[in-house]
Formats: C-alpha cells, structure tokens, sequence
C-alpha cells in the first residue's frame, strides 16, 4: 500500500509534489483548510521549493490579510533563476510567487504555508516578487500585465480588496518595490488596475 501511494504522489508530477513535503504541524485549521481548497490556475506554474529551514519552513500561515509586492532588486533575473536560488539550502529567503521578465509566474511556497520575504508579517501575508529589467526597479509592460492578474486572482479567491495589497515598504520602510516607493502615483495606479482586473470576469 505505501508503495502504491508513493507511485501515485509521483504520478501527479509537479502538480501536487508538495504534499509529499509538508512539514506543518499537523493541526489542521480552518485557514489551512480554506487555502488548501483553492485551486492554483494552469498559467501559475507550480514549481514549490523544497522543505528547508528558513526559506521554507513549512511553517501554516496563521490568516492571510495583505498581499505583499516585492522587487527582487537584482536586475535582468529570471523568475527561475530567482526560484532556484530559493531552493538552495543556504538560502534564507522566498515568495509565494515570483514574476518573470516575460510574464511568466512560478509558484515556489504553498499558499497556506509562511514565505520568508516580509519580515514580522509572514505570518498572515501573501508574497509576489516581481522581476525586473533595468536598475530602476519598474516593471516591464508584460511584467506588469501578469502582476496584475496574479494580484487580482489572489485578492478575489481570499476574499480581499485591493486595498489589501500592499508594499514591502508598508511594513519595514524597505525601498521594495523601489520604483513604486520611489513613484507614489505609479503605485497608486497598480492598486486601481488591481481592482478593475478583479471585478473582471476571468479564469
Ligand atoms: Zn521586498
């Protein structure tokens, strides 16, 4: 029998790997539940990092109320380049999701476990880190469109708004995301496109 489950978790492939490696305390809780039932659409690309310490624990999230966008502020980085680097075992940081130069969007840490990217809020935070073309820290137009629709995916299946998003910066003063501290009315428009998307019907 426990050969004939091993099989099966394999079988899934990358789609539902991480079972085989969630560590959390086994208290099932109404949070964990209600995250665990979302269903992770087929244009996030599920890639979750391994169990380690820090980067990820395995740690439930206790509530989730504020997404949290970040830059990666290492310029011209893929998201995969920066999703492998979160798999290493030294490395101490990760997001729930990171975006690519190209749109793309990897999934790195289940959505019910603690990332480590937001300091003393991980406990009750979605992260996205965004990754970007030039020193500037703005995102490119294809970048944008995806952190958008990401963004406004999240805030409609965990029952948020778009007030709700909020910046590295909100929390520790941390110029993250550096072009939209640096440019208030350009983060002002993130949040208004957040909201438009998320009144949009899609899939
Ligand atoms: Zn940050």
């Amino acid at each position: 029998m426990l050969f004939a489950a091993v099989i099966t978790g394999l079988s899934v492939g990358g789609v539902k790997l991480y079972n085989r490696f969630f560590t959390g305390t086994g208290e099932s809780t109404a949070v964990t539940e209600k995250l665990k039932a979302i269903e992770i659409p087929d244009w996030i690309d599920e890639q979750i990092i391994y169990v380690h310490n820090t980067a990820r624990t395995g740690t439930p999230l206790d509530d989730v109320k504020n997404i949290v966008i970040h830059y990666v502020g290492n310029p011209g980085t893929s998201a995969q380049n920066n999703r492998d680097y979160y798999n290493k075992p030294s490395t101490e940081v990760s997001s729930h999701f990171l975006v690519g130069l190209d749109g793309e969007i990897i999934q790195c840490v289940p959505l019910w476990e603690k990332s480590a990217a937001s300091n003393w809020r991980n406990n009750d935070t979605i992260s996205i880190e965004v990754c970007h073309p030039d020193e500037s820290g703005k995102f490119s137009d294809v970048t944008y469109e995806s952190v958008i629709k990401l963004t406004a995916w999240l805030v409609n299946n965990l029952g948020l708004d778009e007030t709700d998003v909020i910046r590295h910066y909100d929390i520790t003063e941390k110029l993250c995301p550096l072009y939209y501290v640096e440019h208030e009315d350009a983060w002002n428009q993130l949040i208004k496109d957040v909201g438009e998307k998320s009144d949009e019907d899609f899939d």
